[in-house]
């Protein structure tokens, strides 16, 4: 990770907020530019709160028409978002940023530069313009994975980010998201998002999220799916790499 090689980083990222403070008032604005990452962004990403829990439930029919012989949950849910292996989550976000426009890219395996999707123009792919942080997590998600993404963006040069998770920020967080320009969407938020689309977008997400083993966790390094393994010390289980010992990549099951 990005601040491991940092002892000391708070003094950096205060020279990231500056720099970032800096950009963001830089005198040319892209607002009225023709490939404005602005007017590309779902009206939702500029608007303040991004992040604030769904009051009430879409209106529509969520599930699709014909779920046939597939096995798995029939709709997307919360639950299933919360579940599923977090690459596939990771893979369902990217998706949904293609379905509003953007040129998605994520990276299989291997050190991600604490990047998870990069969002590019459709015009112009290379122009990278938001990237994306996505955590598949249970616990909500604090201030300390907020203030590293943002020094990510700093030392990107990108000035637009989008922190998804499945479960929630605590309200430090969400102050410092706020504070920073950093976007949020909790498991709540984007399901309601994946929600306002289309039946046939549901359904591409749905199939997204319940590919293959869906529920097994893949390996960070290697890109393949975790097996399960005993802790002989304590007889409890977790998650770990078949190409151990040669990788050591592990998760609590
Ligand atoms: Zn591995």
């Amino acid at each position: 990770m990005y601040w491991k090689i940092i002892p000391d980083y708070r003094g950096i990222l205060s020279f990231h907020e500056l720099a970032l403070t800096f950009l963001r008032a830089w005198p040319i604005t892209t607002e009225r530019h023709p490939d404005s990452p602005r007017r590309l962004m779902p009206r939702w990403l500029m608007e303040s709160d991004a992040c604030s829990p769904v009051k009430e439930q879409p209106p529509g029919d969520p599930g699709p028409a014909d779920v046939g012989d597939r096995p798995g949950p029939a709709a997307l849910s919360l639950e299933l978002l919360q579940s599923i292996d977090w690459k596939l989550f990771e893979e369902v976000c990217a998706e949904y940023f293609r379905l509003c426009g953007f040129h998605a890219t994520t990276q299989r395996c291997g050190a991600d530069g604490g990047i998870d999707i990069r969002l590019g123009l459709p015009s112009d792919p290379s122009r990278i313009v938001n990237i994306v942080q996505c955590k598949r997590w249970g616990k909500p998600v604090r201030i300390k994975e907020l203030r590293e993404f943002l020094g990510v963006m700093a030392a990107n040069k990108i000035s637009h980010g989008v922190f998804v998770t499945s479960s929630t920020f605590n309200v430090k967080a969400k102050k410092f998201a706020a504070e920073n320009g950093v976007y949020l969407l909790d498991g709540e938020g984007i399901l309601k998002r994946i929600m306002e689309r289309s039946r046939a977008d549901r359904e591409r997400l749905l199939e997204i999220a319940t590919e293959g083993d869906y529920l097994t966790p893949t390996c960070a390094s290697c890109g393949i799916k975790l097996v399960s393994r005993r802790n002989k010390k304590d007889n409890s289980t977790f998650w770990g790499c078949i190409n151990y010992p040669q990788c050591w990549y592990t998760l609590p099951a």
